[in-house]
């Protein structure tokens, strides 16, 4: 495979592309994880919200294929460990959770790490595409970037409004 500092990357247009490959593989693990989420939530909004992002993340990976071609590249993706590890977390602490409100308050920090790792890998991939002169991709990306945002938003307004409260009680 191909890390992030091996020799396989010489050029930005490099790193642009396997990143685009990496975030496109956790796009597609998500896609796969959230239904998960979605039936251990007992939260119905939280449950919603699960499945509102879902239907989101599959744009994601729609949108990500859209950049892929704008570009010349071909539309492959990399192993990222990175989101293999948040997503093992999240299922293993879900696990070990038996009391179902502060199983909902687990799901939520576990859902805002995988949207914090998106939201910096996209902040990053919109500025290398300006650098390269693609504004066009980095257009379709800001779409993305600013659905996750907002979902780790109402995340925290969830956890804030109500859920923390009832895992405390
Ligand atoms: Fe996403
Ligand atoms: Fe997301």
């Amino acid at each position: 495979t191909m890390g992030l500092f091996t020799k396989d990357i010489k050029t930005m247009n490099d790193l642009f592309v396997h990143q685009l490959q990496d975030i496109y593989y956790a796009e597609q693990q998500l896609t796969k994880a959230l239904p998960k989420m979605a039936d251990k939530a007992t939260d119905p909004q939280l449950k919603q919200g699960f499945l509102t992002h879902l239907e989101e993340t599959k744009q994601h990976v729609k949108r990500l294929e859209e950049v892929f071609k704008m570009h010349g590249a071909q539309v492959k993706a990399v192993d990222c460990p990175a989101i293999d590890g948040i997503i093992a977390e999240a299922d293993e602490t879900a696990g070990e959770v038996a009391d179902k409100a502060v199983l909902d308050a687990a799901l939520i920090n576990a859902a805002q790490a995988a949207e914090h790792y998106e939201i910096v890998r996209y902040g990053s991939l919109i500025a290398w595409a300006k650098q390269l002169g693609r504004n066009d991709c980095a257009t379709v990306l800001a779409k993305t970037l600013e659905e996750e945002k907002a979902t780790d938003r109402k995340l925290t307004t969830l956890a804030e409004s109500k859920v923390n409260l009832r895992a405390a009680s």
